[in-house]
């Protein structure tokens, strides 16, 4: 008799990016330079770092389980209500929340297939069904999304922008397909991007939301503002929507350090200005170096570019991290000639260009 039944048996678990000091470890190097995890190479906001160094004196107590304090200052920033807020360690948390609290029996979870892996996997870890809708020269195929719902779909996943892609949906296309699919359907924008993006026809989904009550939008304190390690992500949805979600979640999911650098984190805005300016430069460096190589790679609204390299990537990802950089392969996404880097500082750049030259050049 098995111990699990066959949709646990047959996970595959997550394949986070590898970690520096393993890379150094088992190459004999030292000095590695990661660009694989789409972390803000400025580190976190100093700010962030002084008001966690103060929490750490009362971390005898519980959290504040409600998260007040910060919620109403989140609330403000974004012009909403504390009850449109949920909270969750990691947005990662929130989306395994969002499927077990409406997602059951014979329902189905709509999927872009080749997008951020989290998705399913937190569906199949409890059980859940989901549909993958195949991409568009990788793009999210929102049109055939929509001809994919049917009286089982109850809720929709579209990362934007999309990860590992970097590729994004238009506010028109993201309209459409809010109008096709109808109220029944709760639509999640994952944003986890959100402060990277500087197209001018990209959604503005919080506006949405007043047309669309269905809607979900769930962004992150890991990428720009630089709290990966700290786990903290948020949701904005209708009061209802979050009140379901707070009879799921475990009354301290947040902790009291992620709620003191969450709140220090969003006043310091000029931290997550230089990040930003930093990508954009970053990206555009990429842009134009990277051709010059024979590599191609999706326009991004993100902080990193999908590369292919025409040839299967992971001989390329190897030869990389012999050089010291950590890039992440994608092949676990169907994307098998391609690695995902994301961009990095000056000097990260500087390790990056030099290891693909020597990389490339030899056969
Ligand atoms: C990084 C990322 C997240 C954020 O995950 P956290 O749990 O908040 O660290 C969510 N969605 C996508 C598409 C991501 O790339």
């Amino acid at each position: 008799m098995s111990l699990v039944p066959p949709f646990i048996s047959s996970l595959s678990p997550y394949v986070p990016g590898k970690p520096i000091e393993e890379t150094e470890r088992e190459y004999g190097i030292a000095g590695a330079v990661k660009l694989a995890s789409n972390e803000n190479p400025l580190g976190p906001s100093p700010k962030a770092v002084e008001a966690i160094g103060k929490a750490l004196g009362k971390m005898n107590l519980y959290p504040d389980g409600a998260s007040f304090y910060f919620k109403n200052e989140l609330a403000a920033f974004l012009k909403v209500t504390p009850a449109e807020l949920m909270l969750g360690n990691g947005s990662n948390e929130l989306i395994e929340f969002l499927i077990r609290t409406f997602v059951h029996g014979d329902e189905e979870i709509l999927l872009s297939a080749g997008t951020f892996v989290v998705y399913k996997i937190s569906a199949q870890a409890v059980g859940r069904k989901y549909v993958e809708v195949p991409m568009k020269d990788r793009h999210y195929d929102l049109e055939a999304m929509a001809d994919a719902v049917t009286p089982r779909t109850r809720l929709a996943f579209i990362a934007n922008p999309d990860n590992p892609t970097g590729s994004y949906q238009t506010q028109d296309a993201l309209v459409r397909f809010l109008d096709a699919v109808g109220e029944r359907v709760l639509v999640v924008m994952d944003e986890a991007y959100f402060e990277y993006v500087d197209a001018e026809d990209y959604p503005d989904s919080m506006s949405l939301r007043a047309r669309y009550p269905n809607l979900i939008v769930l962004r992150t304190f890991s990428k720009a503002y630089g709290l990966a390690g700290m786990r903290l992500g948020y949701g904005v949805a209708r009061p209802e929507i979050v009140d379901f979600v707070n009879r799921v979640r475990a009354p301290f999911n947040v902790s009291s350090l992620a709620q003191a650098g969450g709140m220090a984190a969003l006043e310091d805005q000029e931290h997550v200005r230089r990040t930003v300016e930093l990508n954009r430069r970053g990206l555009d460096q990429l842009a134009e170096e990277l051709p010059k190589l024979g590599l191609s790679f999706t326009p991004s609204q993100s902080n990193f570019y999908l590369v292919d390299f025409h040839r299967p990537a992971m001989p390329v990802y190897e030869a990389l991290l012999r050089q010291g950089v950590i890039t992440r392969p994608m092949g676990g996404y169907g994307f098998h000639t391609s690695l995902r880097i994301n961009t990095g500082t000056e000097e990260d750049h500087e390790r990056l260009l030099t290891a693909l030259r020597k990389v490339l050049e030899t056969p």
